[in-house]
């Protein structure tokens, strides 16, 4: 268990801001901060004390060395690390995150602080992966690749969280990665009319991968009986301003006012505000309720080695601010985390599967193109990720692609749906108007006084059926007779009416609009001898009639126009799915080109090798029976020295 480290961190005053004489000030004295009246006698109950405090002498390097160097060396040897700058705009945060070109900030001397030690660790290999993202209005944007944006969290067993289709690039240098963090800041700034507005509303994330793995077990003929791998994730977080979460106040409840909230941020405050409560009234944490808590979840009461940098603008006008985000450090101290190395015994680290093919490559060069066969398989690495990246993101695009095509399909079977229900009763109305107009007045008010002679009363009449029943469009076949009174409020509007007569609103308004006919609606169908009306009361319902049908006419085409445009846009879909598809199994198929590339060259160096261990038996057997023959020539020497020793002393006594 380890207590994350708070540091609160001053910046300079504003010149133009300060007033001395009369502004209350905070008073820094050994790690305790205090907030004093302008005479000197401190504001009792504003007392914090944190584990480093660092006023406006000290520089960033400053900071580093106490704060986070330690971060960078437990990274190095496998345990996650990050480091956070917390505060209210303009307060420093991205000051002391990345410096300037004079006081480089944490993010560039990690940077090299990683380099630097790798080089110097010559018992282990390592491979560095860097990535750099960007958390605005809570999507999660690639800072790397332009244009990769709202990209989704996932979690696997083999990874932990990640965040899906995010550029991962393998770096050797230091320079290397400064160049990256450049080209991330300008596509920041790409397309951004008011930068400022961003800067202090989005929260940056550098990433830095950390691969090891132990020299010696290069050697070891059998790679998957190796030594373990160790990946560290080193998370190093430039945080949006704190203003609007400090005004919600020490519970953290929420803002009334209906601007903009940093939702992220509010989270974060939540989840430390849980993890500081004491483990029986902690509870659930909410991670989960935002992308930058997910991100940070192993940082916060998980598996990572925290340093949080509080920082504070020392003017009298940011007093309440300051005070905020000093209560935030206070909670943050009590987090503690449960920090332990990472470890890999499978094959999953990309070190891992691919080391021994480095060293095979690198002992076959032996020497003067080794540096050269490096970057070569520097580059293809890096090529092999990036397609796999590629590959992944484009599997993503077109099960969105598939979902969207499979809601458009949908859509336009509904739209087909309701075309065909307006043909039909198109068809119907038509026929139905170009039938009345046949009928003579007279059968018409035979047919109304078949109706009971009630069609006209007025609606506190309760009875149903009318003559206009029979001659409504067909849509209103359905209902089996028009709604009693009683389904209605007491204001009798215009729908009203329309729902009453069933669609024949015309004939009534003309008759409540029209007074004589209104007062005398019931003689109207007792006098037959009133043809005139009858006529006219009968062309007007066919007049009304077509234009209704028209009107639907109209709808239909309108609906025929919509679902022509859901055609083509379903067509270019389908298009663009294909070629997606092709995409797709393009960057399989290169993949496949350099999977086969690199069986080959592997099967050429076993061959390689293969030749090698013939040679060294064979140089073997020569050098035996080389030996073998040196003995028998040199005992046959001796044999020959002793026979004429022998042949002398016989020799010398016949000469006597
Ligand atoms: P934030 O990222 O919190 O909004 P900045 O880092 O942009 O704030 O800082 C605001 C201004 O104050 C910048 O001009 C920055 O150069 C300056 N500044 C912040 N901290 C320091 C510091 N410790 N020393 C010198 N200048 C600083
Ligand atoms: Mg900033």
């Amino acid at each position: 268990m380890e207590k994350i480290s708070v540091a609160i961190r001053f910046r300079p005053p504003t010149p133009t801001a300060v007033d001395p004489s009369s502004d209350r000030i905070w008073k820094v004295e050994d790690n305790r901060i205090s907030l004093h009246w302008p005479l000197g006698t401190p504001i009792s109950g504003v007392s914090f004390a944190f584990d480093y405090v660092f006023d406006q002498s000290y520089n960033n390097t400053m900071v580093y060395d106490p704060l986070i160097k330690s971060i960078i060396r437990a990274a190095i040897n496998g345990f996650n690390g990050t480091a956070f700058a917390y505060g209210q705009t303009s307060s420093g945060k991205t000051f002391t995150m990345n410096g300037s070109e004079e006081d480089p900030g944490i993010i560039p001397l990690a940077v090299k602080d990683v380099f630097r030690t790798i080089e110097m660790t010559t018992d282990r290999e390592f491979l560095i992966r860097v990535s750099y993202m960007e958390i605005y209005n809570e999507e999660i944007n690639d800072l790397l690749t332009l244009g990769n944006q709202k990209l989704p969290i996932h979690e696997s067993l083999e990874r932990g969280i990640y965040v899906a289709g995010l550029r991962e690039e393998i770096v050797n240098s230091s320079v290397q990665v400064i160049e990256l963090l450049k080209l991330g800041e300008e596509n920041r700034h790409f397309g951004e009319t008011n930068m400022n507005t961003r800067s202090s509303r989005s929260h940056t994330i550098f990433r830095m991968v950390i691969e090891s793995s132990a020299r010696d077990s290069m050697e070891s003929e059998d790679v998957s009986n190796a030594d373990a791998i160790r990946v560290s994730v080193l998370n190093l977080v430039d945080l949006a301003g704190s203003e609007r979460i400090a005004k919600t106040g020490a519970g953290g409840a929420r803002l009334k006012e209906g601007k903009h909230i940093n939702k992220s941020l509010m989270i974060l405050g939540n989840v430390i505000n849980k993890l500081s409560e004491s483990g029986k009234q902690r509870g659930h944490i909410p991670y989960r309720d935002s992308k930058l808590t997910r991100i940070l979840q192993p940082a916060l009461g998980g598996n990572s080695k925290t340093s949080i940098i509080c920082t504070v603008a020392p003017e009298e006008v940011h007093i309440e601010e300051s005070r905020g985000t000093l209560q935030f450090a206070s909670r943050a101290k009590r987090i503690t985390n449960c920090v332990q190395v990472n470890e890999i015994l499978t094959d999953a680290a990309l070190l891992k599967r691919q080391k021994q093919e480095i060293e095979e490559l690198r002992e076959k060069l032996q020497g003067s193109h080794s540096e050269v066969l490096e970057q070569v398989i520097l580059k293809q690495r890096n090529d092999m990720h990036k397609s796999e990246l590629e590959r992944e993101k484009l599997a993503m695009e077109l099960e969105e692609e598939r979902k969207r095509r499979a809601a458009l399909e949908l859509c336009i079977k509904d739209q087909q749906k309701k075309l065909e229900d307006l043909s039909s009763l198109c068809t119907s109305d038509y026929a139905s108007v170009s039938i009345q107009p046949k009928k003579s007045s007279r059968t018409m008010l035979d047919d109304a006084s078949v109706s009971k002679h009630n069609v006209l009363r007025t609606p506190n009449f309760k009875a149903v059926g009318d003559d206009f029943v029979m001659k409504r469009p067909s849509c209103f076949m359905e209902l089996d007779s028009s709604p009693t009174l009683e389904a209605f409020g007491n204001t009798a509007d215009e729908d009203l009416w329309m729902q009453l007569n069933k669609g024949c609103i015309t004939d009534l308004d003309m008759l409540q609009l029209t007074p004589d006919i209104k007062c005398q609606p019931l003689p109207l169908f007792d006098m037959p001898h009133e043809p005139v009306l009858n006529e006219d009361a009968g062309s007007k319902r066919c007049h009304s009639l077509a234009t209704e049908c028209d009107f639907i006419r109209q709808q239909l085409e309108a609906l025929r126009e919509k679902y022509n445009i859901m055609e083509t846009e379903c067509t270019l879909l389908n298009e663009e799915n294909f070629s997606l598809f092709g995409a797709l199994s393009l960057s399989k198929q290169e993949n496949e080109q350099i999977r086969a590339e690199k069986e080959e060259l592997l099967d050429k160096l076993n061959e390689e090798k293969q030749k090698l261990k013939e040679l060294k038996k064979d140089i073997q057997r020569f050098s035996l029976e080389f030996v073998k023959k040196t003995g028998l020539q040199v005992a046959l020497h001796t044999k020959l020295k002793e026979v004429s020793e022998k042949m002398k002393a016989l020799k010398v006594p016949s000469d006597g």
